[in-house]
């Protein structure tokens, strides 16, 4: 059995007090136009550093932001790397409240991975306040629950982790500003056999058209024109 992509986001914030877009949290965006310093704590290879700049730079022309790789330990997004299996990220800004000491990211595969792509531009869609797409208060997927917990366990995920990072949907509370997008890059994938019925999503691999849409809403880059 092949390894779930499994990513523990940091998501530390009241979903009932925030407005999303599809389906980020606003409160947790960088100020629109700034720069985010992006540090390596865990002094990475030379290659594996260059790949996940490479990866994640792919973000870059559709935001309104700029990355400024450091040299150091220091940078408001700092990034852990190993070969664990098991990503993360906190969401957006939270990074700030972070203690410097620590990682605000970890990618725990190396460039030698087919899904090392995917994984990059996943958790740095959540660097950028992206949230999991699987979540969506519209999602449909029919999961057969029992199967998803067993599964998961055999993954090392608690039941409580399976809810919170698999199963349980956003409310509907809050403000939605794009449609729910299976083809996300901050979907997980979806094995039929967790599923009733023929149903599955096959890993995104790609920042997607909608995913474009979001980050284009998020963080403009027309604005200064504009005033
Ligand atoms: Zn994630």
């Amino acid at each position: 059995m092949s390894r779930p992509f499994i990513c523990k986001l940091h998501d530390a914030y009241n979903i009932n007090t925030v407005t999303t877009m599809s389906f980020a949290v606003t409160r947790r965006l960088w100020d629109n136009g700034s720069t985010l310093t992006i540090a390596f704590v865990s002094d990475p290879s030379d290659t594996l550093r260059r790949a996940i700049i490479s990866a994640a730079s792919q973000w870059l022309p559709h935001i309104n932001l700029t990355f400024d790789f450091v040299e150091g330990h220091e940078g408001d997004i700092r990034i852990a790397t190993n070969t664990l299996g098991i990503h993360k990220s906190v969401l957006g800004n939270y990074a700030l409240q972070i203690d410097p000491s620590e990682p605000t990211m970890t990618i725990g595969e190396d460039e030698n991975q087919p899904s090392f792509n995917a994984t990059v531009l996943h958790e740095f869609g959540h660097a950028l306040a992206a949230a999991h797409e699987h979540l969506h208060p519209d999602s449909d997927i029919p999961w057969d629950k029992p199967k998803v917990y067993a599964y998961y366990r055999t993954h090392g995920l608690t039941d409580e982790e399976t809810d919170r990072m698999v199963l349980n949907k956003r409310p509907h509370s809050s403000v939605t500003y794009t449609p729910y997008d299976p083809k996300s890059i901050m979907h997980y994938s979806v094995l039929n056999e967790l599923t009733l019925g023929d149903f599955e999503i096959a890993e995104n691999t790609e920042i997607s058209q909608q995913d474009i849409a979001l980050m284009k809403l998020l963080y403009p880059k027309n604005v200064t024109e504009t005033q």
